[in-house]
């Protein structure tokens, strides 16, 4: 297998300001207030205005109708707003319970709402759930400016945290006020008022540039489509990919034909398996020319623009560049760090990656192939080394790897750590047939929280892979509310003659998933705020991943589905030798986009590049061979111009740090070894967000991480 980059997009772990942050918890809903005649009439036959009265208060998805969600946001923005009234209007003198603690607790439900509608928007969306975001995008965006700026509450915080030394407080308590302050500074609380518009403008322009940016994408990737008519052009396909291409053809009203298209899972399998070249090319080029067309939908312009104005925003909050804004709240800090880390990583992933494309050479000249290795020759070539070297091939894994199988395998590692149980719960509500809900319970019985998980595409689900929440845990007066989490994916759906079979890639995002899950369960946090640092956040789900091909937990789960025969000792050898096959590639790829993410965010005068010029510099300053595009280019670089990562693409790898270092602990004492695991338990997922996540590492391995882990996990160990 691959240790590839899995996205996913952690619906609430994510957003750091402690008041956004809790836009997704949602918690048990109190009455409607009588004061709002409005909410009242709305509040009939609204269960949103109720209380569930479902088993462990999970959303009644059986009841809940897209008209439910507009009056209930409505309401809950209202209840916020008159909450945090209260809290500017107390009399008393600011204290952390009557501020901190009391605006840690502030809509709550408003969270239930928003988790619920988050949720289905992500993986069983509509048109009138689409529209109704429009609407309330804008709306839930206003209300946290409003808070966020409210000079009066920014008072009442201060006078707080000017005498945190004073005050005793606990190390979560401190942590809780020390990031309120943060975010509330960092949001432009400090600023004159001519600052403040002027802050305020930027984040409109922003806003509306992302957008953008992120709709000329999905034009550029839907403008293009490789329609092939002739049979002669589907040389080297397998049947499995040419009866998705003629399906989708005919979706496409195109019957008869095979349709490809840039979208990864369509062109991935294209580049991998067919011999016509000039297509492999065209394809390819389509690919990483999106939004680089010279066309209305070109996004050269909007990526240095809004680079530009986040430059300007940075520099009004006092920061010299938009990377030194970002990075501070990570564990990486400063952006010299994060450049001197994928440094130290780039020269010898530099090196592997060119003794790749040599061995792709050398087979292209040993087979016939008279031209120089091009970016699109590479997945065809890979392909058919890795099948000489290792004879290891996709459809001899995959009967191993039944869906069933491998979600009770994470069941069994997770008995086998930390003693859970997983009990199935068919009658709880759900808001498709095919989600799986599940009862977490600790080795003595004890509740732990509920698990959805829903693992197969449609129309109505967003792509890739994530784990989110309906609820976070906490506690209310003294009690902890149980968590409710979420796992989506995309995975092979069942045929008529056969049950799921995953590819060894989604076998790997399933546990990756599930680990950040698992963080979600355990929380112990006491408060409903969460910061977490980007860079750290994928430690909880990496971890996971080391320990889906071990041979001793494969021979728990991995059973072939018609016989039940465990996995051949052959091919688990197989599957480990060839573990690091093409890791120059996915190290290279990956890095190189981070790297144009870091170069982007520290550049002093973005307004005053060429965008395709620019890129090219930094491209040629690394010495990134043509072979090799960077895994995003700037004009589709989604991530950074259009999501949550910009000045965070790095994050991942840096995560891989920590989560190799610290499986390292398990392979020196064993790995299902009980007191590592609650050790990793306690001091790291328990906690997680509540504190700095640095010194929780530390309390847990005895040390800060080393990078040798990482380096042998992805065979880049300088030989000596
Ligand atoms: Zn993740």
């Amino acid at each position: 297998m691959t240790r590839r980059i899995v996205f996913v997009f952690i619906v609430s772990v994510l957003l750091l300001t402690a008041i956004s942050c809790k836009t997704e918890e949602p918690q048990a809903v109190q009455a409607p207030g009588a004061e709002s005649a409005v909410a009242a009439a709305s509040a009939a036959g609204n269960p949103f205005f109720q209380p569930y009265g479902t088993p462990f208060n999970v959303p009644p998805f059986d009841r809940i109708k897209n008209e439910h969600f507009l009056p209930a946001i409505e309401e809950g923005i209202r209840r916020e707003e008159a909450e945090v009234g209260a809290i500017i209007n107390n009399r008393k003198k600011a204290t952390f319970e009557n501020t901190i603690a009391a605006l840690d607790h502030t809509g709550i439900f408003l969270s239930e709402v928003n988790a619920v509608f988050s949720a289905l928007q992500g993986a069983y969306t509509n048109k009138d759930l689409q529209a109704l975001a429009r609407t309330t995008a804008p709306m839930l965006a206003a209300h946290r400016d409003n808070i966020g700026l409210n000079e009066k509450l920014f008072a009442r915080v201060k006078a707080v945290y000017d005498q945190r030394d004073k005050l005793k407080l606990g190390r979560e308590e401190l942590f809780l006020l020390e990031n309120t302050y943060k975010d509330f500074v960092r949001g432009g609380a400090l600023l004159d008022a001519a600052q403040k518009a002027r802050f305020r403008e930027l984040n409109q322009e922003l806003s509306l540039l992302s957008v953008k940016f992120g709709e000329n994408v999905l034009g550029e990737t839907n403008a293009f489509q490789l329609v092939i008519d002739n049979k002669a052009d589907l040389a080297g396909l397998p049947p499995s990919v040419v009866a998705m291409a003629a399906e989708a053809a005919k979706q496409a009203g195109l019957e008869g034909k095979w349709l490809f298209t840039i979208q990864v899972p369509s062109m991935t399998p294209f580049l991998t398996y067919s011999e016509r070249r000039p297509l492999r090319e065209k394809i390819h080029r389509a690919y990483f020319m999106k939004g680089d067309n010279d066309n209305e939908r070109d996004n050269k312009e909007i990526a240095r623009k809004i680079a530009d104005l986040r430059r300007q925003r940075a520099a009004i909050l006092g920061y010299p560049s938009h990377a030194a804004f970002v990075l501070e709240n990570n564990m990486a800090k400063t952006p010299d760090r994060v450049d001197a880390f994928l440094r130290q990583l780039w020269e010898p992933t530099l090196v592997k990656a060119r003794e790749e494309a040599a061995a792709l050479q050398a087979l292209i000249d040993r087979t016939g192939g008279k031209f120089k290795l091009a970016s699109w020759d590479w997945w065809l070539y890979t392909e058919k080394l890795r099948a000489e070297k290792y004879a290891l091939d996709d459809a001899a894994l995959r009967p191993y790897f039944k869906l069933d199988n491998v979600r009770d395998g994470i069941f069994a590692l997770c008995g086998k750590l930390y003693g859970l149980t997983f009990i199935e719960k068919p009658d709880l509500p759900r808001y498709h047939p095919e989600v799986q809900v599940f009862e977490v319970r600790e080795a003595d019985g004890r509740h732990t929280g509920i698990l959805y998980m829903d693992f197969h595409p449609r129309p109505s689900k967003r792509s890739g892979a994530w784990s989110g929440g309906l609820r976070r845990a906490y506690y209310e007066k003294g009690q902890r509310v149980p968590p409710v989490s979420t796992i989506t994916c995309n995975f092979t759906r069942p045929t008529a003659d056969a049950p799921s079979l995953l590819s060894t890639d989604e076998v790997e995002t399933f546990f990756h998933e599930f680990g950040h899950s698992l963080a979600t369960l355990f929380s112990q946090g006491r408060y409903r705020s969460r910061t977490v640092a980007r860079d750290s956040v994928e430690l909880p789900s990496q971890i996971m991943e080391h320990w889906a091909f071990e041979p001793e937990l494969l021979s728990v789960y991995a059973k072939h589905y018609l016989t039940g025969g465990v996995i051949p000792a052959g091919l688990v050898e197989k599957l480990g030798k060839s573990s690091l096959f093409n890791q120059g590639f996915i190290t290279a790829e990956y890095l190189a986009a981070s790297i144009l993410d870091m170069a982007w965010h520290t550049l002093p005068n973005p307004a005053e590049v060429d965008t395709r010029g620019f890129e090219t510099k930094v491209m040629a300053d690394i010495g990134l061979i043509p072979e090799i595009v960077p895994r995003y280019r700037s004009t589709y670089f989604n991530h950074i111009f259009s999501g949550g990562y910009s000045a965070g693409y790095y994050a991942y790898i840096w995560s891989e740090v920590l989560d190799c270092d610290a499986y390292e602990a398990f392979k020196e004492k064993g790995i299902f070894d009980r007191a590592t695991a609650e050790s990793f338990r306690k001091n790291v997922l328990e906690p997680f967000g509540t504190e700095e996540p640095m010194a929780q590492y530390v309390r847990f391995r005895g040390a800060e991480p080393k990078i040798d882990g990482l380096l042998r996990n992805r065979g880049l160990e300088v030989k000596k």
